[in-house]
């Protein structure tokens, strides 16, 4: 096991002002499609020609979340386009067009549904949202905030001790916001036949859903594991572990620190496993136990 001065070979890798006392600096993706249709090309005028944003393509319905956490400051209609606008401290994000399900003064946290994709945005070949990042009254790339699929954040060495997890038993089984398909405990496995320990809970999600860690903390395994299949676990700072199994995709590896929210892969059903859904663990000195049992 390292010991903590380990920690101070971590390379930063964000320029000073993206510390992390600023907890925007990295954005999660707003919509399932983690690419860029038209690029950012901001206006030589306040009120010139320009591309304010970013367009993302999507599909239309589909949900469009916050990119961190904030609070919406308006949600309703700019220039005849449906607008919501989450306000995230040092900066603010805009999102168009879309039918909001927030209102202004709601808290979101990063990754909350703000509402659905509109079909229609005059600067799109096809369905799109424009997404846009605002400091003051500047339009800023929000491209520079998005990360490359697979890429993390990494947490600065001289930075503010990592917080302990601030989640509980039932904030942690609605990290995907799905339901809880088998609980913890002793069951007859659904492959083996076999009587034995559900070592975790089973949450359903799609194939494919985004599977974000429930609190910072620094990658420990990344690795095929047996039964679990494709498998993340996660320390964190008061010494309790999560993991994620049975994920199509790996996007973390040992030694990652990681930041609550990021996401370290997404649902699949790898290892042994009759479909998708996530198996969630919680350890405790190495071992599983209820994650419905845990205290914030
Ligand atoms: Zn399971």
């Amino acid at each position: 096991m390292a010991p903590l001065p380990a920690l101070a070979a971590i390379v930063v890798a964000l320029p000073l002002t993206l510390l992390p006392q600023d907890r925007s600096a990295s954005w999660e993706w707003p919509l399932s499609t983690q690419r860029v249709e038209r690029a950012f090309a901001p206006p030589q005028s306040e009120y010139g020609p320009g591309h304010r944003g970013v367009d993302i393509p999507g599909r239309p319905g589909e949900d469009v979340r916050a990119v961190a956490a904030g609070t919406v400051t308006f949600a309703g209609q700019v220039g005849g386009i449906m607008t919501v606008t989450v306000d995230h401290g040092v900066e603010r994000s805009t999102y168009q067009p879309v039918a909001a399900s927030v209102a202004p003064g709601d808290a979101v946290r990063r990754g909350d549904r703000l509402g659905t994709l509109l079909p229609s945005h005059p600067s799109c070949t096809s369905t799109c949202l424009n997404l846009g990042r605002l400091r003051g009254s500047d339009y800023l790339d929000p491209a520079d905030r998005l990360r490359a699929e697979g890429r993390f954040r990494l947490i600065s060495p001289e930075g503010p001790p990592p917080e302990p997890p601030s989640w509980n038993g039932s904030g942690l089984v609605n990290l995907l916001g799905g339901p809880i398909t088998s609980p913890f405990g002793m069951r007859v496995h659904p492959v083996t036949g076999e009587r034995k320990l559900h070592d975790g809970v089973d949450l359903g999600a799609a194939c494919g859903t985004p599977v974000p860690v429930l609190a910072s903390g620094r990658v420990s395994r990344s690795e095929y594991r047996g039964a679990y299949g494709e498998h993340v676990e996660v320390v964190h700072a008061d010494g309790r572990a999560t993991s994620y199994s049975h994920l199509s995709r790996r996007q973390a590896k040992a030694g990652d620190q990681v930041a609550a929210g990021d996401v370290i892969g997404a649902v699949g059903s790898t290892g042994r496993s009759t479909g998708c859904h996530l198996h969630l663990m919680l350890l405790v000195d190495g071992a599983p136990v209820d994650p419905l049992s845990a205290q914030g």
